[in-house]
């Protein structure tokens, strides 16, 4: 087995904010506790997840629609504060991972297991070269390039320092920066990397059964709706994940919010009859396997 060379600024970054995360509910528990700041933490941890899920996830990385600049700038500083690189790099780190799933090339090619998948690429030091060229395209937006230059200082200022600046307004700037900063923070971090992790091992398969993709509902609590990852393989351009009206996907209705009011367009859909010849598809996958017993159907 090859040993993995560690980044360690990123090691320690992940670890001590694991560290601040306990520290915030130990803060809660024993020193100071206040409603403000916990209903204040759930806020940040909706804007901040959303500007993932709905930012970099299916505006930057796959295009799916186009947003007007005060949203694309509202996703880029709470994009920031998720503290999981610009988003410059988180597309062209996502972007690799659809063109190479589950092989070397794959960032975080669940091949090389769940930890790996999860949280080991994230704390290993990389050595893909030239992904820039796959985000060309985003790298003409000013406020992306702007985001990806000042990108320690947005996430300091947006993950930390405002959370402190407004909780001084209730008496707990500390808390504040602890809960809706850093507890907030871990929570949304394990909550993304499921996605790479369990959504890569663990559900169906309705529409392809080629790569590792699933969908999981119980991801898709977690997410926002980005548990719906067979699907989102298979058509990764449409806005939606989870595509029937009961399925859990507040991203895709944020979105559809959006559009409504001004803010989104141009939101892209895959047509009905290619979703369903896929479904058929990765269902006669099943059927052409069964086909070989000696009671296999030609119906
Ligand atoms: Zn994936
Ligand atoms: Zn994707």
């Amino acid at each position: 087995m090859t040993s993995t060379p560690i980044a360690l600024k990123n090691l320690l970054f992940v670890g001590a904010a694991h560290l601040a995360a306990i520290f915030a509910i130990v803060y809660m528990a024993t020193i100071q506790f206040s409603w403000w700041t916990v209903g204040f933490a759930l806020v940040w941890g909706v804007f901040s997840g959303i500007s993932i899920t709905g930012g970099y996830h299916r505006l930057f990385s796959h295009n799916s629609y186009t947003a007007a600049w005060p949203l694309r700038a509202f996703y880029l500083a709470f994009g920031a504060a998720s503290v999981q690189n610009s988003a410059l790099e988180w597309a062209a780190d996502h972007r690799l991972h659809h063109a190479h799933t589950d092989d070397d090339l794959d960032p975080y090619n669940i091949q090389r297991g769940f930890w790996w998948a999860h949280i080991g690429w994230v704390v290993a030091k990389s050595d893909r070269k030239g992904v820039r060229s796959l985000v060309r395209d985003l790298e003409k937006d000013p406020l992306v390039r702007f985001q990806d230059r000042h990108y320690v200082a947005l996430a300091l200022l947006f993950g930390a320092g405002i959370p402190a600046a407004i909780g001084t307004a209730w008496g707990d700037p500390i808390g504040a920066m602890l809960v809706a900063g850093f507890l907030r923070l871990v929570i949304q971090w394990h909550a993304t990397f499921s996605v790479n992790s369990f959504a890569h091992l663990i559900g169906r398969q309705p529409y392809s059964k080629r790569g590792s993709a699933r969908d999981s509902l119980w991801v898709a609590l977690m997410t926002f709706g980005e548990g719906y990852h067979n699907f989102h393989h298979r058509f990764q351009i449409d806005y939606r994940n989870g595509i029937r009206w009961y399925h859990f996907d507040p991203t895709k209705w944020w979105v559809w919010t959006a559009a409504r009011v001004g803010l989104a367009k141009g939101l892209r859909r895959v047509p009905r009859e290619r979703i369903e010849a896929a479904r058929r598809e990765a269902a006669g996958l099943i059927a052409a396997t069964d086909a070989t017993a000696p009671t296999g159907s030609t119906a």
